[in-house]
């Protein structure tokens, strides 16, 4: 008898050996999750400024360069898994390929406010990450789609344009690199995000007591 996919809503039939669809297996491989929905650069775009704002109202403050230099050191790290033959797992070297690539192609301080600006969107819209796993995942294409390295192009003659094909890191690489970034910026990441939404709140708050102060105001009007 055939199986539905385990994917909520979806009734299509799951492969032969596996839990999903084709459709639901391919985003799981891609997103980290089945069902999760890619994090586009528009999705980043207010985040991101946020971010930069926190820089550039803080660029005194040591922490911009300290988070460089974890990124620094996972770099390092991944230079050394490269350079000694047979040093870590075909996934860990793929990790370590894909994040000297990144190092090479892009500033560090671009991958920093990117990477913290993922932290902020998960902090404020948690229901978009559907796991831990789907996170990371996005995390790491967030990144690897600030270089063009991992965009292949080809001419489309149907439309007479240029294509770009995003080319797929394989879900075990993605979650070693994810860990690796996590390492650099997840704690600071974390803090920044909570540091935003503290303000915001309070912010709610002392709209909402100007409001009553006003209608205390108004009521007072004879
Ligand atoms: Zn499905």
């Amino acid at each position: 008898m055939a199986r539905h996919c385990r994917s909520p809503g979806c009734t299509a039939e799951a492969t032969q050996y596996g839990a999903y669809c084709t459709s639901h297996k391919s985003t799981l491989r891609r997103h980290g999750d089945a069902d999760q929905r890619g994090i586009t650069k528009a999705d980043l775009k207010a985040p991101l400024r946020a971010i930069r704002g926190r820089i550039e109202r803080n660029s005194g403050n040591p922490v911009w360069g300290q988070s460089e230099g974890r990124w620094r050191e996972v770099v390092g790290h991944a230079r050394a898994v490269l350079a000694r033959q047979g040093a870590g797992s075909a996934y860990a070297r793929q990790a370590a390929s894909e994040t000297v690539k990144l190092a090479e192609a892009v500033e560090a301080r671009e991958i920093m406010a990117t990477a913290f600006a993922v932290y902020l969107m998960a902090d404020q819209q948690p229901r978009r990450f559907l796991s831990d796993t789907a996170f990371r995942v996005q995390l790491v294409r967030r990144l690897r789609g600030l270089t063009e390295a991992n965009a292949g192009t080809w001419f489309d003659h149907k439309t007479g344009r240029t294509k770009r094909v995003y080319r797929e890191l394989p879900p075990q690489a993605a979650g070693v690199m994810g860990e690796w970034i996590a390492k650099a910026f997840g704690a600071v990441g974390l803090f920044l995000a909570r540091m935003d939404r503290e303000q915001r709140e309070a912010a709610a708050l002392k709209a909402d007591a100007d409001r009553v102060k006003m209608a205390e105001a108004l009521e007072a009007l004879q």
